[in-house]
């Protein structure tokens, strides 16, 4: 039935002009018939009799309540179409189905020869019958288009959706109805006759004219585009019907029809003749005083009572299809679902269109289309089943004021409240009393006020432990960004096998270190870490030099080192002052706090330390002014000579001796290629940089990815990745490789920052050293430095390696073959990857 009625309806669509032309043709020549005698007309004239006062009273309260309720279902059926979103659907709908049915109507009427004194009832009956919502869904199916060709395969869709629903609904209508006109009252039968007709004449509208002239319109309206704005709002409205028809009713509704149907035709053709006189007799008026037997009374009683029992159903009747065949709620609950199919084609269609005038976007296409089906896993954002109507501001200030707070609210409510500034948009998680709600919400808000949703398609924020990144890691959360995770090793670090995990997304770099550590894994790496202390450098000035050096030499005095000490290491169990170094420039002094902060970093532990410990030295120097707690002689996270020759944080060097055959075989190099490249490349050129703590080939990639991976504050590569690389000859041949990395300022912890968060802290579980250290506090912290510094010999020793048998190529080519002219692309991959 469906696939017909989508047919039909494309037809209308795409010949409106043809249809419209057509009905308006079928009008005038009813007009224009031979005027026949209507079946209402048949009926003998009203007579005035005795009864008919007390049917005039009757009719008076029952047309009275009709009429109210009539009036009522127009304006529930008004409102429904308001919640719809859209006066322009509401507009479309109500013009086009009441006007045109009306004066289509009032044109059947007037062929039929029914006085126009009864239309004024008969308007209610057809109040009762009309069904708006119909009218405005089909429109709402054409507006989602935004092609010519869109509009008409829209409305055949919805007229494939809505009319066999409509068709059998028209069915039950009209029969139901027509139970009024077997009723013998004459006023009822006339009414009922009038309902049923307009109930077909608004299935034909609708079936025929409403289609073709929505079809026009919209068609005039896309090319002045005056929706266009409009089109994505009514987009999201937009329901799916076929997800509506419920079969049970359908069912019903058919049963009801058959039911009826037996009813007509017994009515009709079955009652026996003599049966019909007597009923006749009963029901005119006029005979009404010949009858004055008791049996007579009944009748004449019971003819009354059914007048008003037959109105009194056919009133239930409507208002049961009011209240159970109308669509009202689910209708909104569909909506929400719609948005994602609407959006989600919106999207499709923007790519696709910016994809045929630019051949280098149908990549992107493809790739849009790939992460749509990431956003909807990813994302419920669009998905939303959060479709009630908000409550006002003032409910929902009352519920977020009581002790559940927002977590009671809908987000559009909480979404209400941040945007009138009730609910910080910071504050979300706290406010909804769950963190991932909390981060959900703010995707709305943020997503609502880009205007483009894609740009979350490719960002996850789901099933991750926000509770860890509250307060901790990262505020305003609006998801994670996934980054690769590679595994270099096992490395033979003292003895020990460790697989380095390393976050990066710089390819050949995992390749790289665990070529590295395959070189090392006969002989393995030494490490020792030679210094361990965090740095705080705050800025502090005097009036005059002179008050200054004063406090350098306070500074310098064990005793007045130990107040500080004392002071310092109350702020934390694991926190202890080590040492205090000064820095004088004219009046400004830098106060350089050295500390061991156990298995944290310790950035924030030694800041709570400085600040006490400056509250000793303000004692001694009242007029001293603390300009900053991080005066830059700290250094943290910037370049600095202070911490490539002072250190910072842990001091590490590791060692590892590697055989010629092995620096043959699996480095395809040899050592003294390797010396060469290691005094021209790290010693001199870094030199010739002026580098500071950068006389290495590589080692910020395997600092930064071990960071990332190990949940390290990503910003301390900076220092961090200071590093020499010394390579020498070794063994009495001088055939073998000695390779050393010595990093003065690890800055790195297995404790605090973002180590706590659930894939750092398994990275650092694969190493051995999640946590605090249960024995000896700092110890796992210290072994983190130790592996980071054993990586990065892996790697510096690949990397070279590479370079080193790329210039060996180059050489051989050079010094050893004629030169072709041709340059050798290197062969390694390393040697293609890294720079
Ligand atoms: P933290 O998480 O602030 O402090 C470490 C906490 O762990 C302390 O409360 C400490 O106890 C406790 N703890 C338990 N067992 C421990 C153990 N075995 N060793 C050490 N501490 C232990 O961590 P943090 O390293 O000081 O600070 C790291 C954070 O600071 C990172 O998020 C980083 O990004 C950030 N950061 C801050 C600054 C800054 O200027 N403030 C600069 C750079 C980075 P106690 O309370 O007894 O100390």
């Amino acid at each position: 039935m469906s696939k017909i009625f989508r047919l039909y309806g494309e037809f209308c669509a795409t010949h409106p002009w043809e249809v419209i032309v057509a009905v308006v043709t079928l009008t005038t020549c009813f007009l224009t018939l031979d005027k026949q005698v209507s079946p209402v007309t048949k009926k003998q004239p009203h007579c005035v009799g005795c009864l008919e006062e007390q049917f005039h009273a009757a009719d008076m309260v029952v047309m009275t309540i009709i009429r109210c309720l009539a009036i009522l279902y127009s304006y529930h059926q008004f409102r429904n179409l308001q919640n719809l979103g859209s006066k322009y659907i509401l507009g479309i709908a109500g013009l086009f189905v009441v006007f045109s049915s009306f004066v289509f109507t009032s044109t059947l009427l007037n062929f039929l020869h029914i006085d126009l004194v009864d239309l004024k009832d008969a308007l209610f009956f057809f109040l009762l019958l009309i069904d708006l919502s119909k009218a405005a869904i089909l429109a709402q199916f054409a507006l989602t288009a935004s092609t010519r060709d869109e509009i008409s395969t829209q409305i055949a869709r919805g007229v494939s959706i809505l009319g066999p629903t409509l068709t059998l609904d028209t069915i039950v209508e009209t029969l139901v109805i027509g139970v009024g006109t077997l009723s013998g009252v004459e006023r009822l039968e006339m009414l009922s006759y009038f309902a049923c007709l307009s109930a077909i004449v608004n299935y034909l509208i609708f079936m025929t004219f409403y289609p073709a002239c929505l079809s026009l319109m919209l068609e005039l309206a896309r090319i002045s585009n005056f929706y266009g704005e409009k089109r994505q709002i009514i987009q999201k409205k937009l329901l799916e019907e076929n997800e509506k028809a419920n079969p049970a009713v359908q069912r019903v509704k058919l049963i009801m029809s058959f039911g009826l149907l037996v009813v007509h035709v017994q009515s009709r053709w079955s009652v026996n003749d003599e049966f019909k006189e007597s009923i006749n007799n009963l029901k005119d008026p006029m005979n009404c005083s010949d009858d004055t037997s008791f049996y007579g009374y009944v009748m004449r009683q019971f003819t009354l009572s059914a007048d008003h029992i037959v109105i009194l159903i056919l009133l239930v009747t409507l208002m049961i299809k009011f209240m159970f065949f109308e669509p009202k709620d689910h209708l909104k609950e569909q909506l929400e679902q719609d948005v994602l199919l609407g959006i989600e084609k919106d999207i499709q269609k923007r790519q696709r269109a910016r994809t045929t005038s630019i051949n280098a976007e149908a990549q992107t296409e493809c790739m849009q289309q790939k992460l749509f089906t990431n956003y909807l896993e990813y994302d419920d954002t669009i998905n939303d089943k959060d479709t009630d109507v908000p409550r006002s501001l003032q409910q929902c200030l009352e519920i977020y004021r009581t002790d559940n707070g927002a977590k009671e609210l809908s987000d559009k409510e909480i979404i209400m409240l941040v945007d009138t500034k009730h609910i910080p948009a910071y504050n979300l998680e706290k406010a909804v009393q769950n963190p991932e709600r909390g981060v959900k919400i703010r995707r709305k808000i943020v997503s609502n006020q880009m205007k483009q949703r894609s740009v979350f398609v490719n960002l996850p924020y789901r099933q991750y432990d926000y509770g860890k990144v509250m307060g901790a890691c990262c505020e305003n959360v609006i998801g994670y960004v996934p980054v690769p995770l590679g595994i270099a090793g096992p490395l033979l670090l003292d003895d020990k096998q460790y697989f380095i995990p390393m976050a990066t997304t710089e390819g050949c770099l995992v390749a790289s270190a665990n070529r590295g550590c395959r070189a090392l894994e006969r002989t393995g790496i030494k490490s020792r870490i030679v210094a361990d202390g965090m740095t705080r450098g705050p800025v502090v000035r005097f009036h005059s030099i002179t008050r200054a050096s004063e406090a350098v030499m306070w500074l310098k005095k064990r005793e007045n080192f130990e107040k500080i000490k004392e002071n310092f290491d109350s702020t934390s169990r694991f926190a202890k002052l080590s040492k205090l170094t000064t820095h004088i420039a004219g009046r400004y002094l830098f106060i350089r706090f050295i500390a061991q902060t156990g298995d944290a970093m310790g950035m924030n532990m030694i800041s709570k330390g400085t600040e006490q410990g400056l509250k000793i030295l303000q004692n001694q120097f009242p007029e001293m002014d603390i300009l900053s707690l991080s005066g830059n002689v700290c250094t943290d996270k910037k370049p600095s000579a202070i911490n490539w020759i002072e250190g910072r944080g842990k001091s590490v060097v590791c060692e590892a001796v590697i055989p010629a055959n092995i620096v043959k075989t699996v480095l395809k190099t040899n050592t003294s290629a390797m010396v060469d490249l290691n005094i021209s490349k790290n010693m001199v050129g870094s030199a010739i940089a002026g580098s500071i703590g950068g006389y290495n080939a590589h080692a910020a990639n395997i600092v930064t990815a071990i960071f990332i991976a190990t949940g390290q504050d990503a910003a301390q590569n900076v220092a961090s990745s200071n590093c020499m690389t010394i390579i020498e000859p070794y063994g009495a041949d001088g055939e073998d490789l000695l390779i050393s990395c010595t990093m003065p300022s690890v800055e790195i912890g297995t404790v605090g920052g973002g180590t706590v968060l659930p894939a750092q802290s398994a990275c650092l579980e694969m190493l051995g050293v999640k946590g605090p250290h249960v024995e000896v506090p700092g110890d796992n912290a210290k072994q983190l430095a130790r592996i980071v510094c054993g990586a990065v010999l892996a790697g510096e020793l690949s990397l070279m390696a590479a370079l080193a048998s790329g210039h060996l190529v180059r050489s051989h080519l050079r010094f050893n073959r004629s030169f072709t002219g041709k340059e050798l692309k290197p062969t390694d991959r390393s040697m293609s990857c890294q720079t």
